[in-house]
């Protein structure tokens, strides 16, 4: 056992309480009275982000030296799995905006981290993240869209393909090829989305988190500025991976989130329904299905706690962020089938939540790294590299 599998302190501060009661609250207060009629309708609801703003729910991985509230890794998975318990969709929005947030703020140059950090902790730009395209997935370093030098510019072609926020984006960090094929020809940069030659090419329609924007952009020909390139060039494919890394631990919170609204409507639904002259609650099989969601409830948040005071703590967390990220998705994937179980036919319809939470929970074992892949980063963590 490593000294990281040790690793427990995440008692979280009164701070980190705050940030995560902000998000409860305003998620109670501004998204929970319409996510029915939002997931109905496919809304992106750009209107909420200012209010989330209000309580520095856009800026939580922004220095305060450039308007956000710098809030560490523990509070930002308490407020993700707090918007998550009511709306995975707004969850999602807010962590891939907050993933872009810190890129920046981790690896901009200066002239970068004024021209939008600000903004984007001001909730008036949503960052969106191109990294996938039709043809490279897992394989990212297998992208195509390229980066061609032209005097102090840099010229971008290409598609990339379900880029979370990117119809609202008003900057993307988005992975081109610069250089010749693999991992070392890929360059990061931060696009202004509002460049000639940039198009929304297709709104994806989805299984769930019908309040996500998930589209196709297109680079036809975008001519940037030199100071767009983000870090140095050929380490794009690396610093979109450790972007990743800790976006994870925003979609394991995003997943537990949702395991939590699964867990309070069961124990709603299972106290009131009655069959056979008794609550469906005491029926052992009934709160059995309960007993196990509230166990993997439990071990998800501290698996995500975990890893968030890791990256909290400087310390190595890239295994633990996986391993987060496939339990909880696992277990939100599982357990909402059960909370939909738990309602029978009233589950199935969209009279209760939990078809939805069914239907929002699949994405989490998906993006940001699939299940199979969050097993790669933790085997090779374990047995290190055969390649
Ligand atoms: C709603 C939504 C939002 C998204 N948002 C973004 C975004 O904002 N930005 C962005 O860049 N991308 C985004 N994506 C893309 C997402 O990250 C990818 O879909 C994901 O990484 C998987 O890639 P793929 O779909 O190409 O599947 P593939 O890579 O083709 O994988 C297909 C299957 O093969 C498995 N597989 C692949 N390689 C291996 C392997 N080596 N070993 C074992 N199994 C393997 C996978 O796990 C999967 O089960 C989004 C996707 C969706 C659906």
């Amino acid at each position: 056992m490593t000294e990281t599998t040790r690793f427990v302190g995440f008692e979280p501060t009164d701070e980190q309480r705050q940030i995560g009661d902000a998000a409860r609250e305003i998620a109670e207060r501004e998204i929970a009275p319409h996510i029915a009629a939002w997931d109905k309708a496919h809304t992106f609801p750009r209107a909420l982000y200012a209010k989330l703003t209000e309580a520095g729910l856009m800026g939580m991985l922004v220095p305060e030296s450039n308007g956000g509230i710098e809030a560490d890794y523990v509070a930002y998975a308490l407020a993700i799995e707090e918007l998550a318990r009511v709306d995975a969709g707004t969850a999602v929005t807010v962590s891939v905006h907050s993933m872009i947030c810190n890129a920046i703020a981790r690896l901009g140059s200066n002239e970068q981290k004024q021209q939008w950090l600000e903004l984007l902790a001001a909730g008036d730009v949503i960052a969106g993240f191109g990294l996938t395209e039709s043809d490279a997935g897992s394989d990212a370093a297998a992208i195509r869209a390229t980066a061609r030098r032209d005097g102090d510019d840099w010229i971008l072609n290409g598609r990339k393909q379900w880029c979370t926020n990117g119809g609202y984006s008003g900057v993307v960090m988005a992975m081109f090829r610069s250089g010749g094929p693999g991992a070392k020809g890929i360059s990061a940069f931060l696009v202004d989305s509002s460049l000639p030659g940039i198009v929304v090419e297709r709104t994806t329609e989805k299984l769930g988190i019908h309040t996500s924007n998930t589209v196709d952009l297109a680079f036809d020909d975008v001519r940037c500025p030199a100071s767009a390139l983000l870090g140095n060039e050929g380490t794009g494919l690396t610093q979109a991976l450790t972007a990743l890394t800790s976006g994870r631990i925003g979609i394991a919170a995003q997943a537990t989130g949702i395991l939590s609204a699964c867990l309070d409507a069961s124990i709603a639904f299972a106290r009131e329904r009655v069959a056979f002259g008794k609550p469906i609650a005491a029926h052992e099989g009934i709160s059995f299905k309960i007993a196990r969601m509230a166990t993997d409830l439990d071990a998800a948040r501290l698996l995500v706690y975990r890893a968030a005071a890791l990256a909290d703590a400087g310390r190595p967390f890239v295994v633990e962020a996986s391993k987060a990220k496939l339990f909880a998705s696992t277990a939100a994937r599982v357990h909402a089938s059960e909370a939909v179980q738990i309602h029978g036919g009233y589950g199935y319809t969209t009279e209760f939540p939990v078809e939805r939470y069914y239907r929002d929970a699949k994405i989490t074992e998906i993006y940001e790294g699939t299940s199979e892949i969050q097993q790669l980063v933790i085997a090779r963590g374990m047995l290190g590299r055969f390649d």
